[in-house]
């Protein structure tokens, strides 16, 4: 569903990623880890172009995401994102923080917006509390309302980075929960996140990088069979 061919960028003289190749399979749930500032964070910023790549190619369903013409609007509906901050509206219910870009992106009216809002809030297990303030929720209840928020844009893939990462311990487990009822849903997702045992037990991939470069990917089981020394092996277990 996704191809990155080739994807470079840099910052100044450092080179962030160097000549990425990754492919994402419909229904997909890709781990992707490494040491800090080794370009995990750029790699999914420039699948929605929030960072612009020096060159190589994105694309889902075989459509360039790097061309000029591509609306970025539309870009950003069917890449959808979550971050280790909620970045939802404070002075907005927590409907209205959801159904925002479907009334302003998508022209959607405030009935049908409202039913796609909630239908998205349903699967998060937060229909609820559609008509409270994100501030009376708790930070896992914010987080799954931020999932919402990007899934009711019907995207193709879902990026998260670092999703449980701002997140109190007790409250890790219930946006894990969410993000395995997406996958049993068919949802295409990328993950970047230091949970590994989650990403030991629900991953159908792991991506190891460092310095910019994948090193090494495959089934988490073929990562942890592999002989100590092997670096994401190493990496995983570190963490375990
Ligand atoms: P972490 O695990 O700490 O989140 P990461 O793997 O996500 O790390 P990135 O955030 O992608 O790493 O950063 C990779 C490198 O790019 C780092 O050296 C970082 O300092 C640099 N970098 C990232 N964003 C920018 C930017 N906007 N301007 C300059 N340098 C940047
Ligand atoms: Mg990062």
């Amino acid at each position: 569903i996704l191809q990155i061919q080739g994807l470079r960028k840099h910052f100044g003289g450092n080179e962030v990623l160097k000549s990425i190749d990754l492919s994402i399979a419909p229904g997909e749930l890709v781990f992707i880890i490494g040491p800090s500032g080794s370009g995990k964070s750029t790699l999914l910023r420039c699948c929605n172009r929030l960072e612009e790549p020096d060159g190589g190619s994105i694309t889902i369903d075989g459509e360039d995401l790097l061309s000029p013409r591509t609306n970025l609007n539309l870009l950003r509906q069917r890449v959808g994102m979550v971050f280790q901050q909620f970045n939802l509206y404070p002075h907005m219910r927590v409907l209205t923080n959801v159904t925002l870009a479907l009334r302003k992106v998508r022209r959607m009216s405030a009935d049908e917006a409202d039913r796609a809002g909630l239908a998205a809030l349903e699967r998060v297990g937060l229909a609820h509390k559609a008509r409270s303030y994100p501030g009376e929720l708790s930070g896992g209840q914010q987080q799954r309302a931020a999932i919402a928020r990007a899934l009711a844009l019907e995207p193709k893939i879902m990026l998260f980075d670092e999703p449980t990462s701002a997140l109190d311990p007790e409250l890790v487990s219930e946006v894990l929960l969410v993000m395995q009822e997406l996958k049993k849903t068919g949802v295409t997702m990328v993950v970047v996140s230091h949970e590994m045992r989650f990403a030991r037990d629900a991953a159908d991939r792991i991506v190891f990088m460092e310095h910019g470069v994948v090193v090494e990917q495959g089934p988490p089981a073929q990562i942890l069979a592999a002989l100590p020394g092997s670096r994401a092996r190493d990496f995983m277990t570190d963490a375990l």
